[in-house]
């Protein structure tokens, strides 16, 4: 399948769309999941048009994937999380739902669990104050 760049987080990085930024370089952007599974939920994506991990190029790849390694040292700090899953889906039956190539990263806690997929919308002033938070654990 081609890539859509009419998909959201293209637009996310055509400063078409607004979004909780936490990090940004030249290879990535993070910013926070707007339905988030736990609280804290961030995401990684390369900058790259890169519809999945399948045809991304290994070394954007590689960027993105220390840039995922940073982020989430962050949130762990930021959020006091004891564990940090990170998750990555590609293609429709993995259950990807945005097809540009993103890693989620989601604090975990013993006995808090966290559906693959939440629905609900956050409370924006909350994804803003987490973002800080985030932001400030960099
Ligand atoms: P996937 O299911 O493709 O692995 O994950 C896509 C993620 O993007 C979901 O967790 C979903 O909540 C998130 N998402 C969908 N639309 C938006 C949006 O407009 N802004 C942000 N920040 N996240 C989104």
């Amino acid at each position: 399948m081609a890539y859509d760049d009419q998909n959201i987080f293209a637009k996310i990085l055509r400063a078409e769309a607004p979004a909780f930024k936490v990090y940004e370089d030249e290879f990535s952007l993070a910013f926070m999941d707007v339905m988030p599974q736990v609280d804290g939920h961030t995401l990684v994506i390369p900058k790259d048009a890169t519809e999945n991990l399948h045809e991304a190029d290994p070394e954007i790849l590689g960027l993105t994937i220390v840039n995922v390694q940073k982020v989430a040292a962050a949130v762990k700090k930021a959020f006091d999380s004891p564990g940090i899953m990170i998750a990555q889906l590609n293609g429709k039956a993995a259950g990807q739902t945005v097809f540009h190539l993103h890693f989620h990263i989601l604090p975990r806690k013993d006995g808090l669990d966290a559906s693959m997929h939440a629905r609900e919308m956050a409370d924006f002033t909350l994804l803003e104050d987490h973002a800080a938070r985030i932001r400030a654990a960099l």
